[in-house]
């Protein structure tokens, strides 16, 4: 049987918890805005987006190589290997209810 999925990555993934519900986790230790988040499906630590100051989904993949987020948008369910720069959708994982904004300061 083949795997529905691009890469092995995806297969491998299994239920995390979102590190947090509040948005990604080092932009609100650094009071720095956000614009869309991602989880990481290896561990639940939950950064932001490419289009975000601080790219924190991409930087802890640098840090840690895991491989595999998905989107932490309502309503996504693609995810994203970054080995293998391929996405998938849709791949399981927790979404939020709503989107999570940044804090007003
Ligand atoms: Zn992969
Ligand atoms: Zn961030
Ligand atoms: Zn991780």
């Amino acid at each position: 049987m083949s795997s529905p999925y691009p890469c092995g990555h995806f297969a491998a993934i299994h239920d995390v918890q979102p590190s947090t519900t509040e948005g990604c986790v080092e932009c609100l230790q650094m009071g720095s805005p956000w614009v869309h988040l991602r989880i990481c499906l290896a561990c639940g630590h939950v950064g932001c987006c490419d289009d975000s100051p601080m790219k924190h989904a991409t930087a802890h993949f640098r840090a840690t190589k895991h491989p595999v987020i998905k989107s932490f948008e309502p309503g996504e369910t693609w995810g994203w290997c970054y080995l293998d720069s391929t996405m998938y959708d849709p791949v399981p994982g927790p979404t939020p209810r709503r989107h999570i904004a940044p804090p007003i300061r």
